[in-house]
């Protein structure tokens, strides 16, 4: 039997356009992300679901891909009026619902704000900023889910960790039917924004262009027909995708080592010098961004970095 699967295109305000969750027709009828928290993206849905001959309270579970607004936003109003049970990441319950952990979050990002040579202000403007995202408090994971998992209610499909976009980020697979339902992991011809999650207290914070790669790279084994993007057109040719992806990093650590060549440089002076006219608007994303590529460079021992005054200081090796 094929397995069926409805896309359904909902609005947001995001530069990165309409987001796609997808109705899984298993044993339950699942959900697959959910939205952001808006009126129109709201009715959208539901006038979707009615369109598909469904309603809302036919929806007898929701995974989620990973915790960004934009994918989980209509979580709360759908539960209001359907308490199904969410599936989601092991530690997606900690980032969508765990007011201790996103106050050590605030203070982690701070931190690393500082180190990357924002002042001191800076640092602790946007690092806050980050933290008062809503909180869905009193939310429960029916059950966190980690690599290899089956998914309850849909027989076939296997639980795949896609770090990288986010800590929590995982895809569903169909080996069988040869189907991949990834999220925000590969996006059809964009580039994806790799983001830093706090890491658990007292834990040293993941590295997630390096994960990143290395997920791509274990998409690339897996045989593939069709994969469901959270973002777009649905994908038929994964492997060119990937390539292109790697292509992209590699671009952005030549350019990070061109800015290194003219000497030593903190972070922010490499976002400076790469994107003059755009880091002002969303600098929290830059700074993600070359975070996550001078790991990369330090890991391929490319680069060198010391501290000076509590700050981070890179040069070429
Ligand atoms: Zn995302």
């Amino acid at each position: 039997m094929v397995q069926r699967i409805e896309k359904i295109e909902l609005p947001t305000n995001f530069p990165i356009g309409p987001v796609n969750v997808y109705l899984v027709f298993g044993v339950k009828l699942t959900l697959i992300d959910a939205g952001i928290k808006t009126e129109q993206a709201w009715n959208e849905l539901l006038d979707s679901l009615k369109s598909l001959g469904l309603t809302l309270q036919e929806i007898e579970q929701i995974v989620l891909t990973h915790h960004h607004n934009d994918h989980m936003g209509l979580l709360e109003w759908i539960l209001e009026k359907n308490p199904v049970p969410v599936y989601a990441h092991k530690d997606t319950e900690t980032y969508l619902a765990d007011q201790a952990y996103m106050k050590w979050s605030g203070a982690f990002f701070e931190k690393l704000f500082y180190e990357f040579g924002l002042s001191k202000d800076g640092a602790k403007k946007w690092a806050y900023r980050k933290r008062d995202r809503d909180l869905l408090a009193g939310l429960k994971i029916e059950k966190g889910l980690q690599e290899g998992d089956s998914v309850p209610g849909l027989p076939g499909w296997e639980v795949i960790e896609t770090q990288g976009h986010s800590q929590d980020h995982i895809s569903l697979y169909h080996a069988k039917e040869q189907i991949l339902i990834c999220g925000d992991h590969i996006i059809d011809d964009i580039h994806v924004g790799i983001f830093l999650d706090a890491p658990h207290p007292g834990e040293q914070r993941a590295k997630p262009l390096l994960q990143y790669v290395e997920n791509l790279k274990k998409c690339l084994k897996l045989p593939i027909k069709i994969t469901y993007s959270g973002h777009g057109p649905d994908i038929y040719d994964l492997s060119r995708f990937i390539y292109t992806q790697f292509e992209r990093t590699e671009n952005r650590a030549r350019r990070v080592k061109n800015v290194l060549a003219k000497g030593e440089a903190t972070g922010l002076d490499i976002v400076k010098e790469m994107y003059p006219d755009r880091y002002k608007k969303g600098l929290i994303t830059f700074v993600f961004e070359i975070t996550s590529v001078l790991d990369l460079l330090i890991d391929r021992d490319e680069i060198f970095v010391k501290k000076k005054d509590g700050v981070y200081v890179y040069s070429l090796i």
